[in-house]
């Protein structure tokens, strides 16, 4: 099969995990026989430079155009200078919002060779962690009605109104069942019920929508349990649904239990088979062009895109595997090395991982 990929590298170590993960998904062609073809398009600071725009107008219709999205990180003190609407990080909002991205995926998974980099008493992760973080991303606080007003007599006042639709609340609900389907079957829905409206909407739009999937337990949390369950009893959860601003914050709760932030991946996902996958890390401008960059996220992203848009379960699963059998020969990038380590630059980690696929 032939399947067309755009491709965005960005800024700092952004191209250099990039090229990796381009690598891994050339040995799976191989390996699978895929054609994988890469449109290279810019945005960010790259798109700044070249063009003064973070998201040319290109950019946004050839991402459409394919099927899925790839992209490195956007971002640097280059660039810090410029006004909010100008900055590179834009491009993010603008890419999600142009492409219809509503669900945000974070998984959290432990491998069990870095669980030394968990924060947590080894016994709360025995065996290894690995739950997903479903997170709306285009509606709520972030996207509400803003501003300030007089008040009579507490001085200024500023407002940011959470509001989600039944709409909505269902579609994002739908992605974390059919996510809880092919795992674990069991969806945690968070939210602060107890206290505001919108959640209150929230939970019984969640609850309608597990009528459908009788298989999956569904259980509500409020949020500020979840948060202390998440770092008490973190192996108790499958997936977590939530509203944008909770699952923000979760969802970087979620990844530090599990040591290095070169290591995460994600998916944002739009209705049907539409998708963008990046790291969770950013451009990480102090380590630039150092060879020091983990790719692993970038890799484990990939794998994600072949999972979820392309539907190519068995080379996803080759991905993973063949990040794990790294992993356990004592292979590390700089920032998970340990004493007794192998040291991996970059390219050396994403040829090590390409040459298992092969
Ligand atoms: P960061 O994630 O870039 O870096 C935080 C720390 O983690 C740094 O010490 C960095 O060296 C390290 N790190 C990050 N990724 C790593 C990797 N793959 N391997 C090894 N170490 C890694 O976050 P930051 O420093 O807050 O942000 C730097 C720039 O990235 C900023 O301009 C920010 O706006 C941008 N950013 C972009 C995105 C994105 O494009 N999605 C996300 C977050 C931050």
């Amino acid at each position: 099969m032939k399947y067309h990929i755009a491709v965005i590298k960005g800024d700092g170590i952004g191209p250099e995990v990039i090229d990796e993960a381009v690598k891994v998904l050339q040995a799976v062609g191989t390996r699978y026989g895929h054609s994988f073809q890469y449109t290279y398009l810019k945005a960010g600071g790259d798109a700044i430079d070249a063009c003064g725009q973070c998201l040319p107008e290109e950019t946004v219709q050839k991402a459409k155009e394919s099927d899925a999205v790839l992209l490195g990180a956007v971002g640097g003190p280059k660039w810090d200078s410029l006004p909010g609407a100008e900055r590179p990080e834009r491009a993010l909002l603008g890419l999600r919002k142009a492409l219809g991205l509503f669900a945000n995926l974070r998984p959290a998974i432990m491998f069990d060779a870095l669980k030394d980099a968990c924060p947590l008493k080894p016994e709360k992760v025995a065996g290894g962690l690995d739950l997903l973080v479903v997170r709306e991303l285009t509606g709520g606080i972030y996207f509400g009605e803003r501003g300030t007003k007089e008040t009579a007599d507490m001085g200024l006042a500023a407002y940011d109104v959470e509001q989600y639709s039944e709409k909505e609340v269902e579609r994002i609900a739908e992605i974390a069942f059919q996510m809880a389907m092919k795992r674990n079957k069991k969806v945690t829905s968070v939210d602060k019920a107890n206290v505001l409206e919108s959640s209150r909407l929230w939970r019984k739009t969640v609850a309608r929508v597990a009528e459908k999937y009788p298989q999956v337990t569904l259980e509500n949390f409020y949020v500020d349990n979840a948060a202390m369950q998440l770092v008490y009893d973190p192996k108790q959860f499958d997936v977590l649904v939530t509203s944008n601003i909770f699952g923000d914050i979760l969802s970087d709760e979620a990844s530090m239990i599990t040591g290095s932030i070169g290591m995460l991946p994600s998916a944002s996902l739009a209705e049907g088979a539409f998708g963008m996958y990046e790291p969770v890390h950013g451009s990480a401008p102090d380590i630039a062009g150092t060879g020091k960059a983990n790719p692993i996220a970038a890799i484990l992203s990939a794998g994600m895109l072949l999972r979820y848009t392309l539907g190519l379960t068995t080379e996803a699963d080759a991905i993973e595997q063949a990040v794990k059998d790294v992993l356990k020969e004592g292979w590390r990038t700089a920032d998970i090395a340990q004493a007794d380590s192998k040291a991996a630059s970059t390219a050396e980690m994403g040829s090590l991982i390409a040459e298992k696929i092969r």
